[in-house]
């Protein structure tokens, strides 16, 4: 492949010149547009001060802004990290303590929560963008930011402001184009810092390369049947600070020459109204955009048939939603798996007749993989037994930031797996922590996650990060966070907390004190009083246990 994701933007600059890179809120921008738009915007990054091998931390929704910032500070050989720009300011702090970037580009809204951090975490340049100002020529567009706004403090949103000291993202598109000769990144120089979903624990950096990232999209298209170069039209409701949608929406679409219609959030009319006029291709999503698209679909009695491809990940994609699609769509849904570490997909379903729903299909071409005994990698189990998979190939990470012992323990050296020193050569393998099943015929089913996790409306959270946000409350004593079902048998988040005598259960009030330090979807839905918590006898809470204590009682 091209050595870096900068030669394989270039290079769809170079094909596609005046097709529509980027379009946002009806504003777009032409691969011309955009291949000016980044070096310009890395000849002002470079004038702040960014250098190679530095952080550059972006804290943004999906917008043309997010693609320019990304594409500028790799062209400077600068590491990006990506951000949810939904976590509260305590959540973020702790993401900047961790990779210590010098330089972030952020979401207006958000620049002064940055501009507060300590003097001593280091950060020495914030640029600020407002989202309402198209690509490239600062045009505004009427923008509709229903879940984002509302979730960013309930406030009004406040436009074109500008933390002190900050600078204007307008401002760097002003600089000159960056020289040519500027030196360039290479395919094993770090591209991409991507925290995991924190689902077992704090989220962990993984470190990416270019290579990595350009061998994963490779990957995905060599994958699909007849995708047509220049001509795609990619949605991307997915958010770009997650690995799935940054592997599909930027360095996916981009090196295909498609159009990217960006969604800051997902609002299936905003979705519906765009498909008027530019019909999508290709919809990577999660099962409850997929569920949620064909409802307002029926409703509206739009067509969602020019989807191509609809690849689902993240989370299980049930086969009943399956079929609804297929049937409404007369085209095909099918389900994907990945994981930050691995760039982040490893296997997807044929996208033709012979997928298998209830499946994660195939592995990608250029992936190996095993199935082993989780306490014992170099026991290996047959098909149809369950084991936790190994995955081995080019787009696996080289560890986590800051972390080596993380890293040791899920990188395991080829004579561990494959038992002889032959073998010692050919690479790492990484452990999944995911129990799975494959059939003779190499079909992947994810059975259950090594450790626990709450999957809930496509995010992941983790126990115990919202327990240790709730102990601290003096109400509450002890605490076990599981994902259980509610009266309508949906898996919420789930809270069984011992409180101190005589403190009668008040969920909004512990719902509200929860909100203070937790982005809304990792706050508890249900609450429901223990007297103690089950835990094993070394002291682990028993999750499963607590799942059967809490269940709602029919009647
Ligand atoms: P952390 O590693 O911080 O604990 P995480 O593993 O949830 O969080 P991600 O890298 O975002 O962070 O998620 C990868 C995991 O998501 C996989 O290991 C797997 O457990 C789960 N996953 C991905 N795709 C699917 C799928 N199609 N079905 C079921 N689970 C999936
Ligand atoms: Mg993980």
């Amino acid at each position: 492949p091209e050595d870096s994701l900068i030669d394989v933007i270039e290079e769809s600059v170079r094909r596609y010149p005046g097709h529509t890179a980027l379009e946002f809120f009806g504003a777009t921008t032409s691969y011309r547009e955009l291949g000016e738009a980044i070096d310009r915007a890395a000849e002002g990054l470079r004038a702040l001060g960014v250098k190679a091998g530095e952080r550059v931390a972006l804290v943004l929704p999906n917008c043309p802004q997010h693609l320019v910032a990304f594409y500028a500070a790799l062209r400077l050989g600068a590491i990006v990290v990506e951000h949810n720009p939904l976590y509260t300011p305590r959540e973020l702090r702790h993401q900047f303590e961790d990779h210590g970037a010098k330089t972030a580009i952020v979401w207006d809204k958000l620049a002064a929560t940055v501009a507060d951090f300590p003097a001593e975490m280091g950060v020495e340049a914030i640029v600020a963008v407002d989202v309402t100002r198209a690509m490239p020529l600062g045009m505004r567009v009427k923008l509709r930011l229903p879940v984002a706004a509302a979730r960013a403090g309930r406030e009004k949103l406040t436009l074109g402001h500008l933390a002190p000291g900050a600078v204007d993202w307008a401002s760097l598109l002003k600089h000159a184009p960056i020289a040519a000769e500027h030196p360039r990144p290479l395919a094993d120089d770090t591209a991409l810092l991507q925290y995991t979903s924190g689902t077992t624990g704090t989220p962990k950096g993984a470190v990416l390369s270019h290579r990595n990232l350009i061998v994963n999209s490779m990957q995905g298209q060599a994958w699909l049947p007849g995708p047509k170069p220049g001509a795609e039209v990619f949605y991307g409701v997915l958010p770009m600070f997650h690995a799935f949608g940054l592997t599909l929406c930027i360095t996916s679409a981009m090196s295909m020459g498609a159009r990217l219609v960006l969604f800051p959030a997902f609002d299936p009319e905003l979705v519906l109204a765009a498909a008027k006029k530019n019909p999508p291709t290709f919809l990577p999503a999660v099962p409850p955009v997929y569920d949620r698209m064909l409802t307002a679909a029926d409703a509206a009695g739009v067509s969602l048939g020019s989807i191509r491809f609809a690849i689902s990940g993240a989370m299980a994609l049930p086969p009943a939603l399956v079929e609804r699609w297929e049937a409404g769509t007369d085209s095909l849904l099918v389900e994907g798996y990945g994981m930050t570490e691995s760039s982040p997909i490893i296997s997807v379903n044929p996208v033709a007749a012979n997928r298998r729903a209830g499946t994660v299909g195939l592995p990608l071409p250029n992936i190996e993989i095993r199935v082993v005994d989780p306490e014992q990698p170099g026991v290996h189990r047959g098909f149809d037994e369950a084991g936790e998979l190994l995955v081995r190939g080019p787009q696996v990470f080289s560890g986590y930031w800051n972390r080596p012992s993380d890293s040791a323990e899920v990188l395991l050296a080829a004579s561990v797996v494959e038992g002889d020193a032959a073998a010692a050569d050919a690479g790492q393998w990484l452990r999944t922590g995911d129990i799975v099943t494959v059939s003779p015929d190499g079909f992947i089913s994810i059975v259950d996650r090594a450790k626990e996790l709450i999957v809930t409306g496509g995010f992941n959270v983790s126990p115990t990060e919202v327990e240790a946000a709730l102990l601290q409350h003096p109400d509450v004593l002890d605490i076990a966070v599981v994902g259980a079902p509610d009266a309508d048998g949906a898996e919420v988040v789930t809270a069984a907390v011992v409180l101190a005598p005589g403190v009668a259960l008040d969920a909004d009030e512990l719902r509200t004190f929860a909100k203070g330090s937790l982005t809304p979807y990792k706050v508890p839905r249900r609450f429901v009083q223990v007297d103690e918590l089950p835990r094993s006898l070394i002291g682990k809470v028993l999750r499963r246990q607590v799942q059967q204590q809490i269940a709602p009682r029919p009647g």
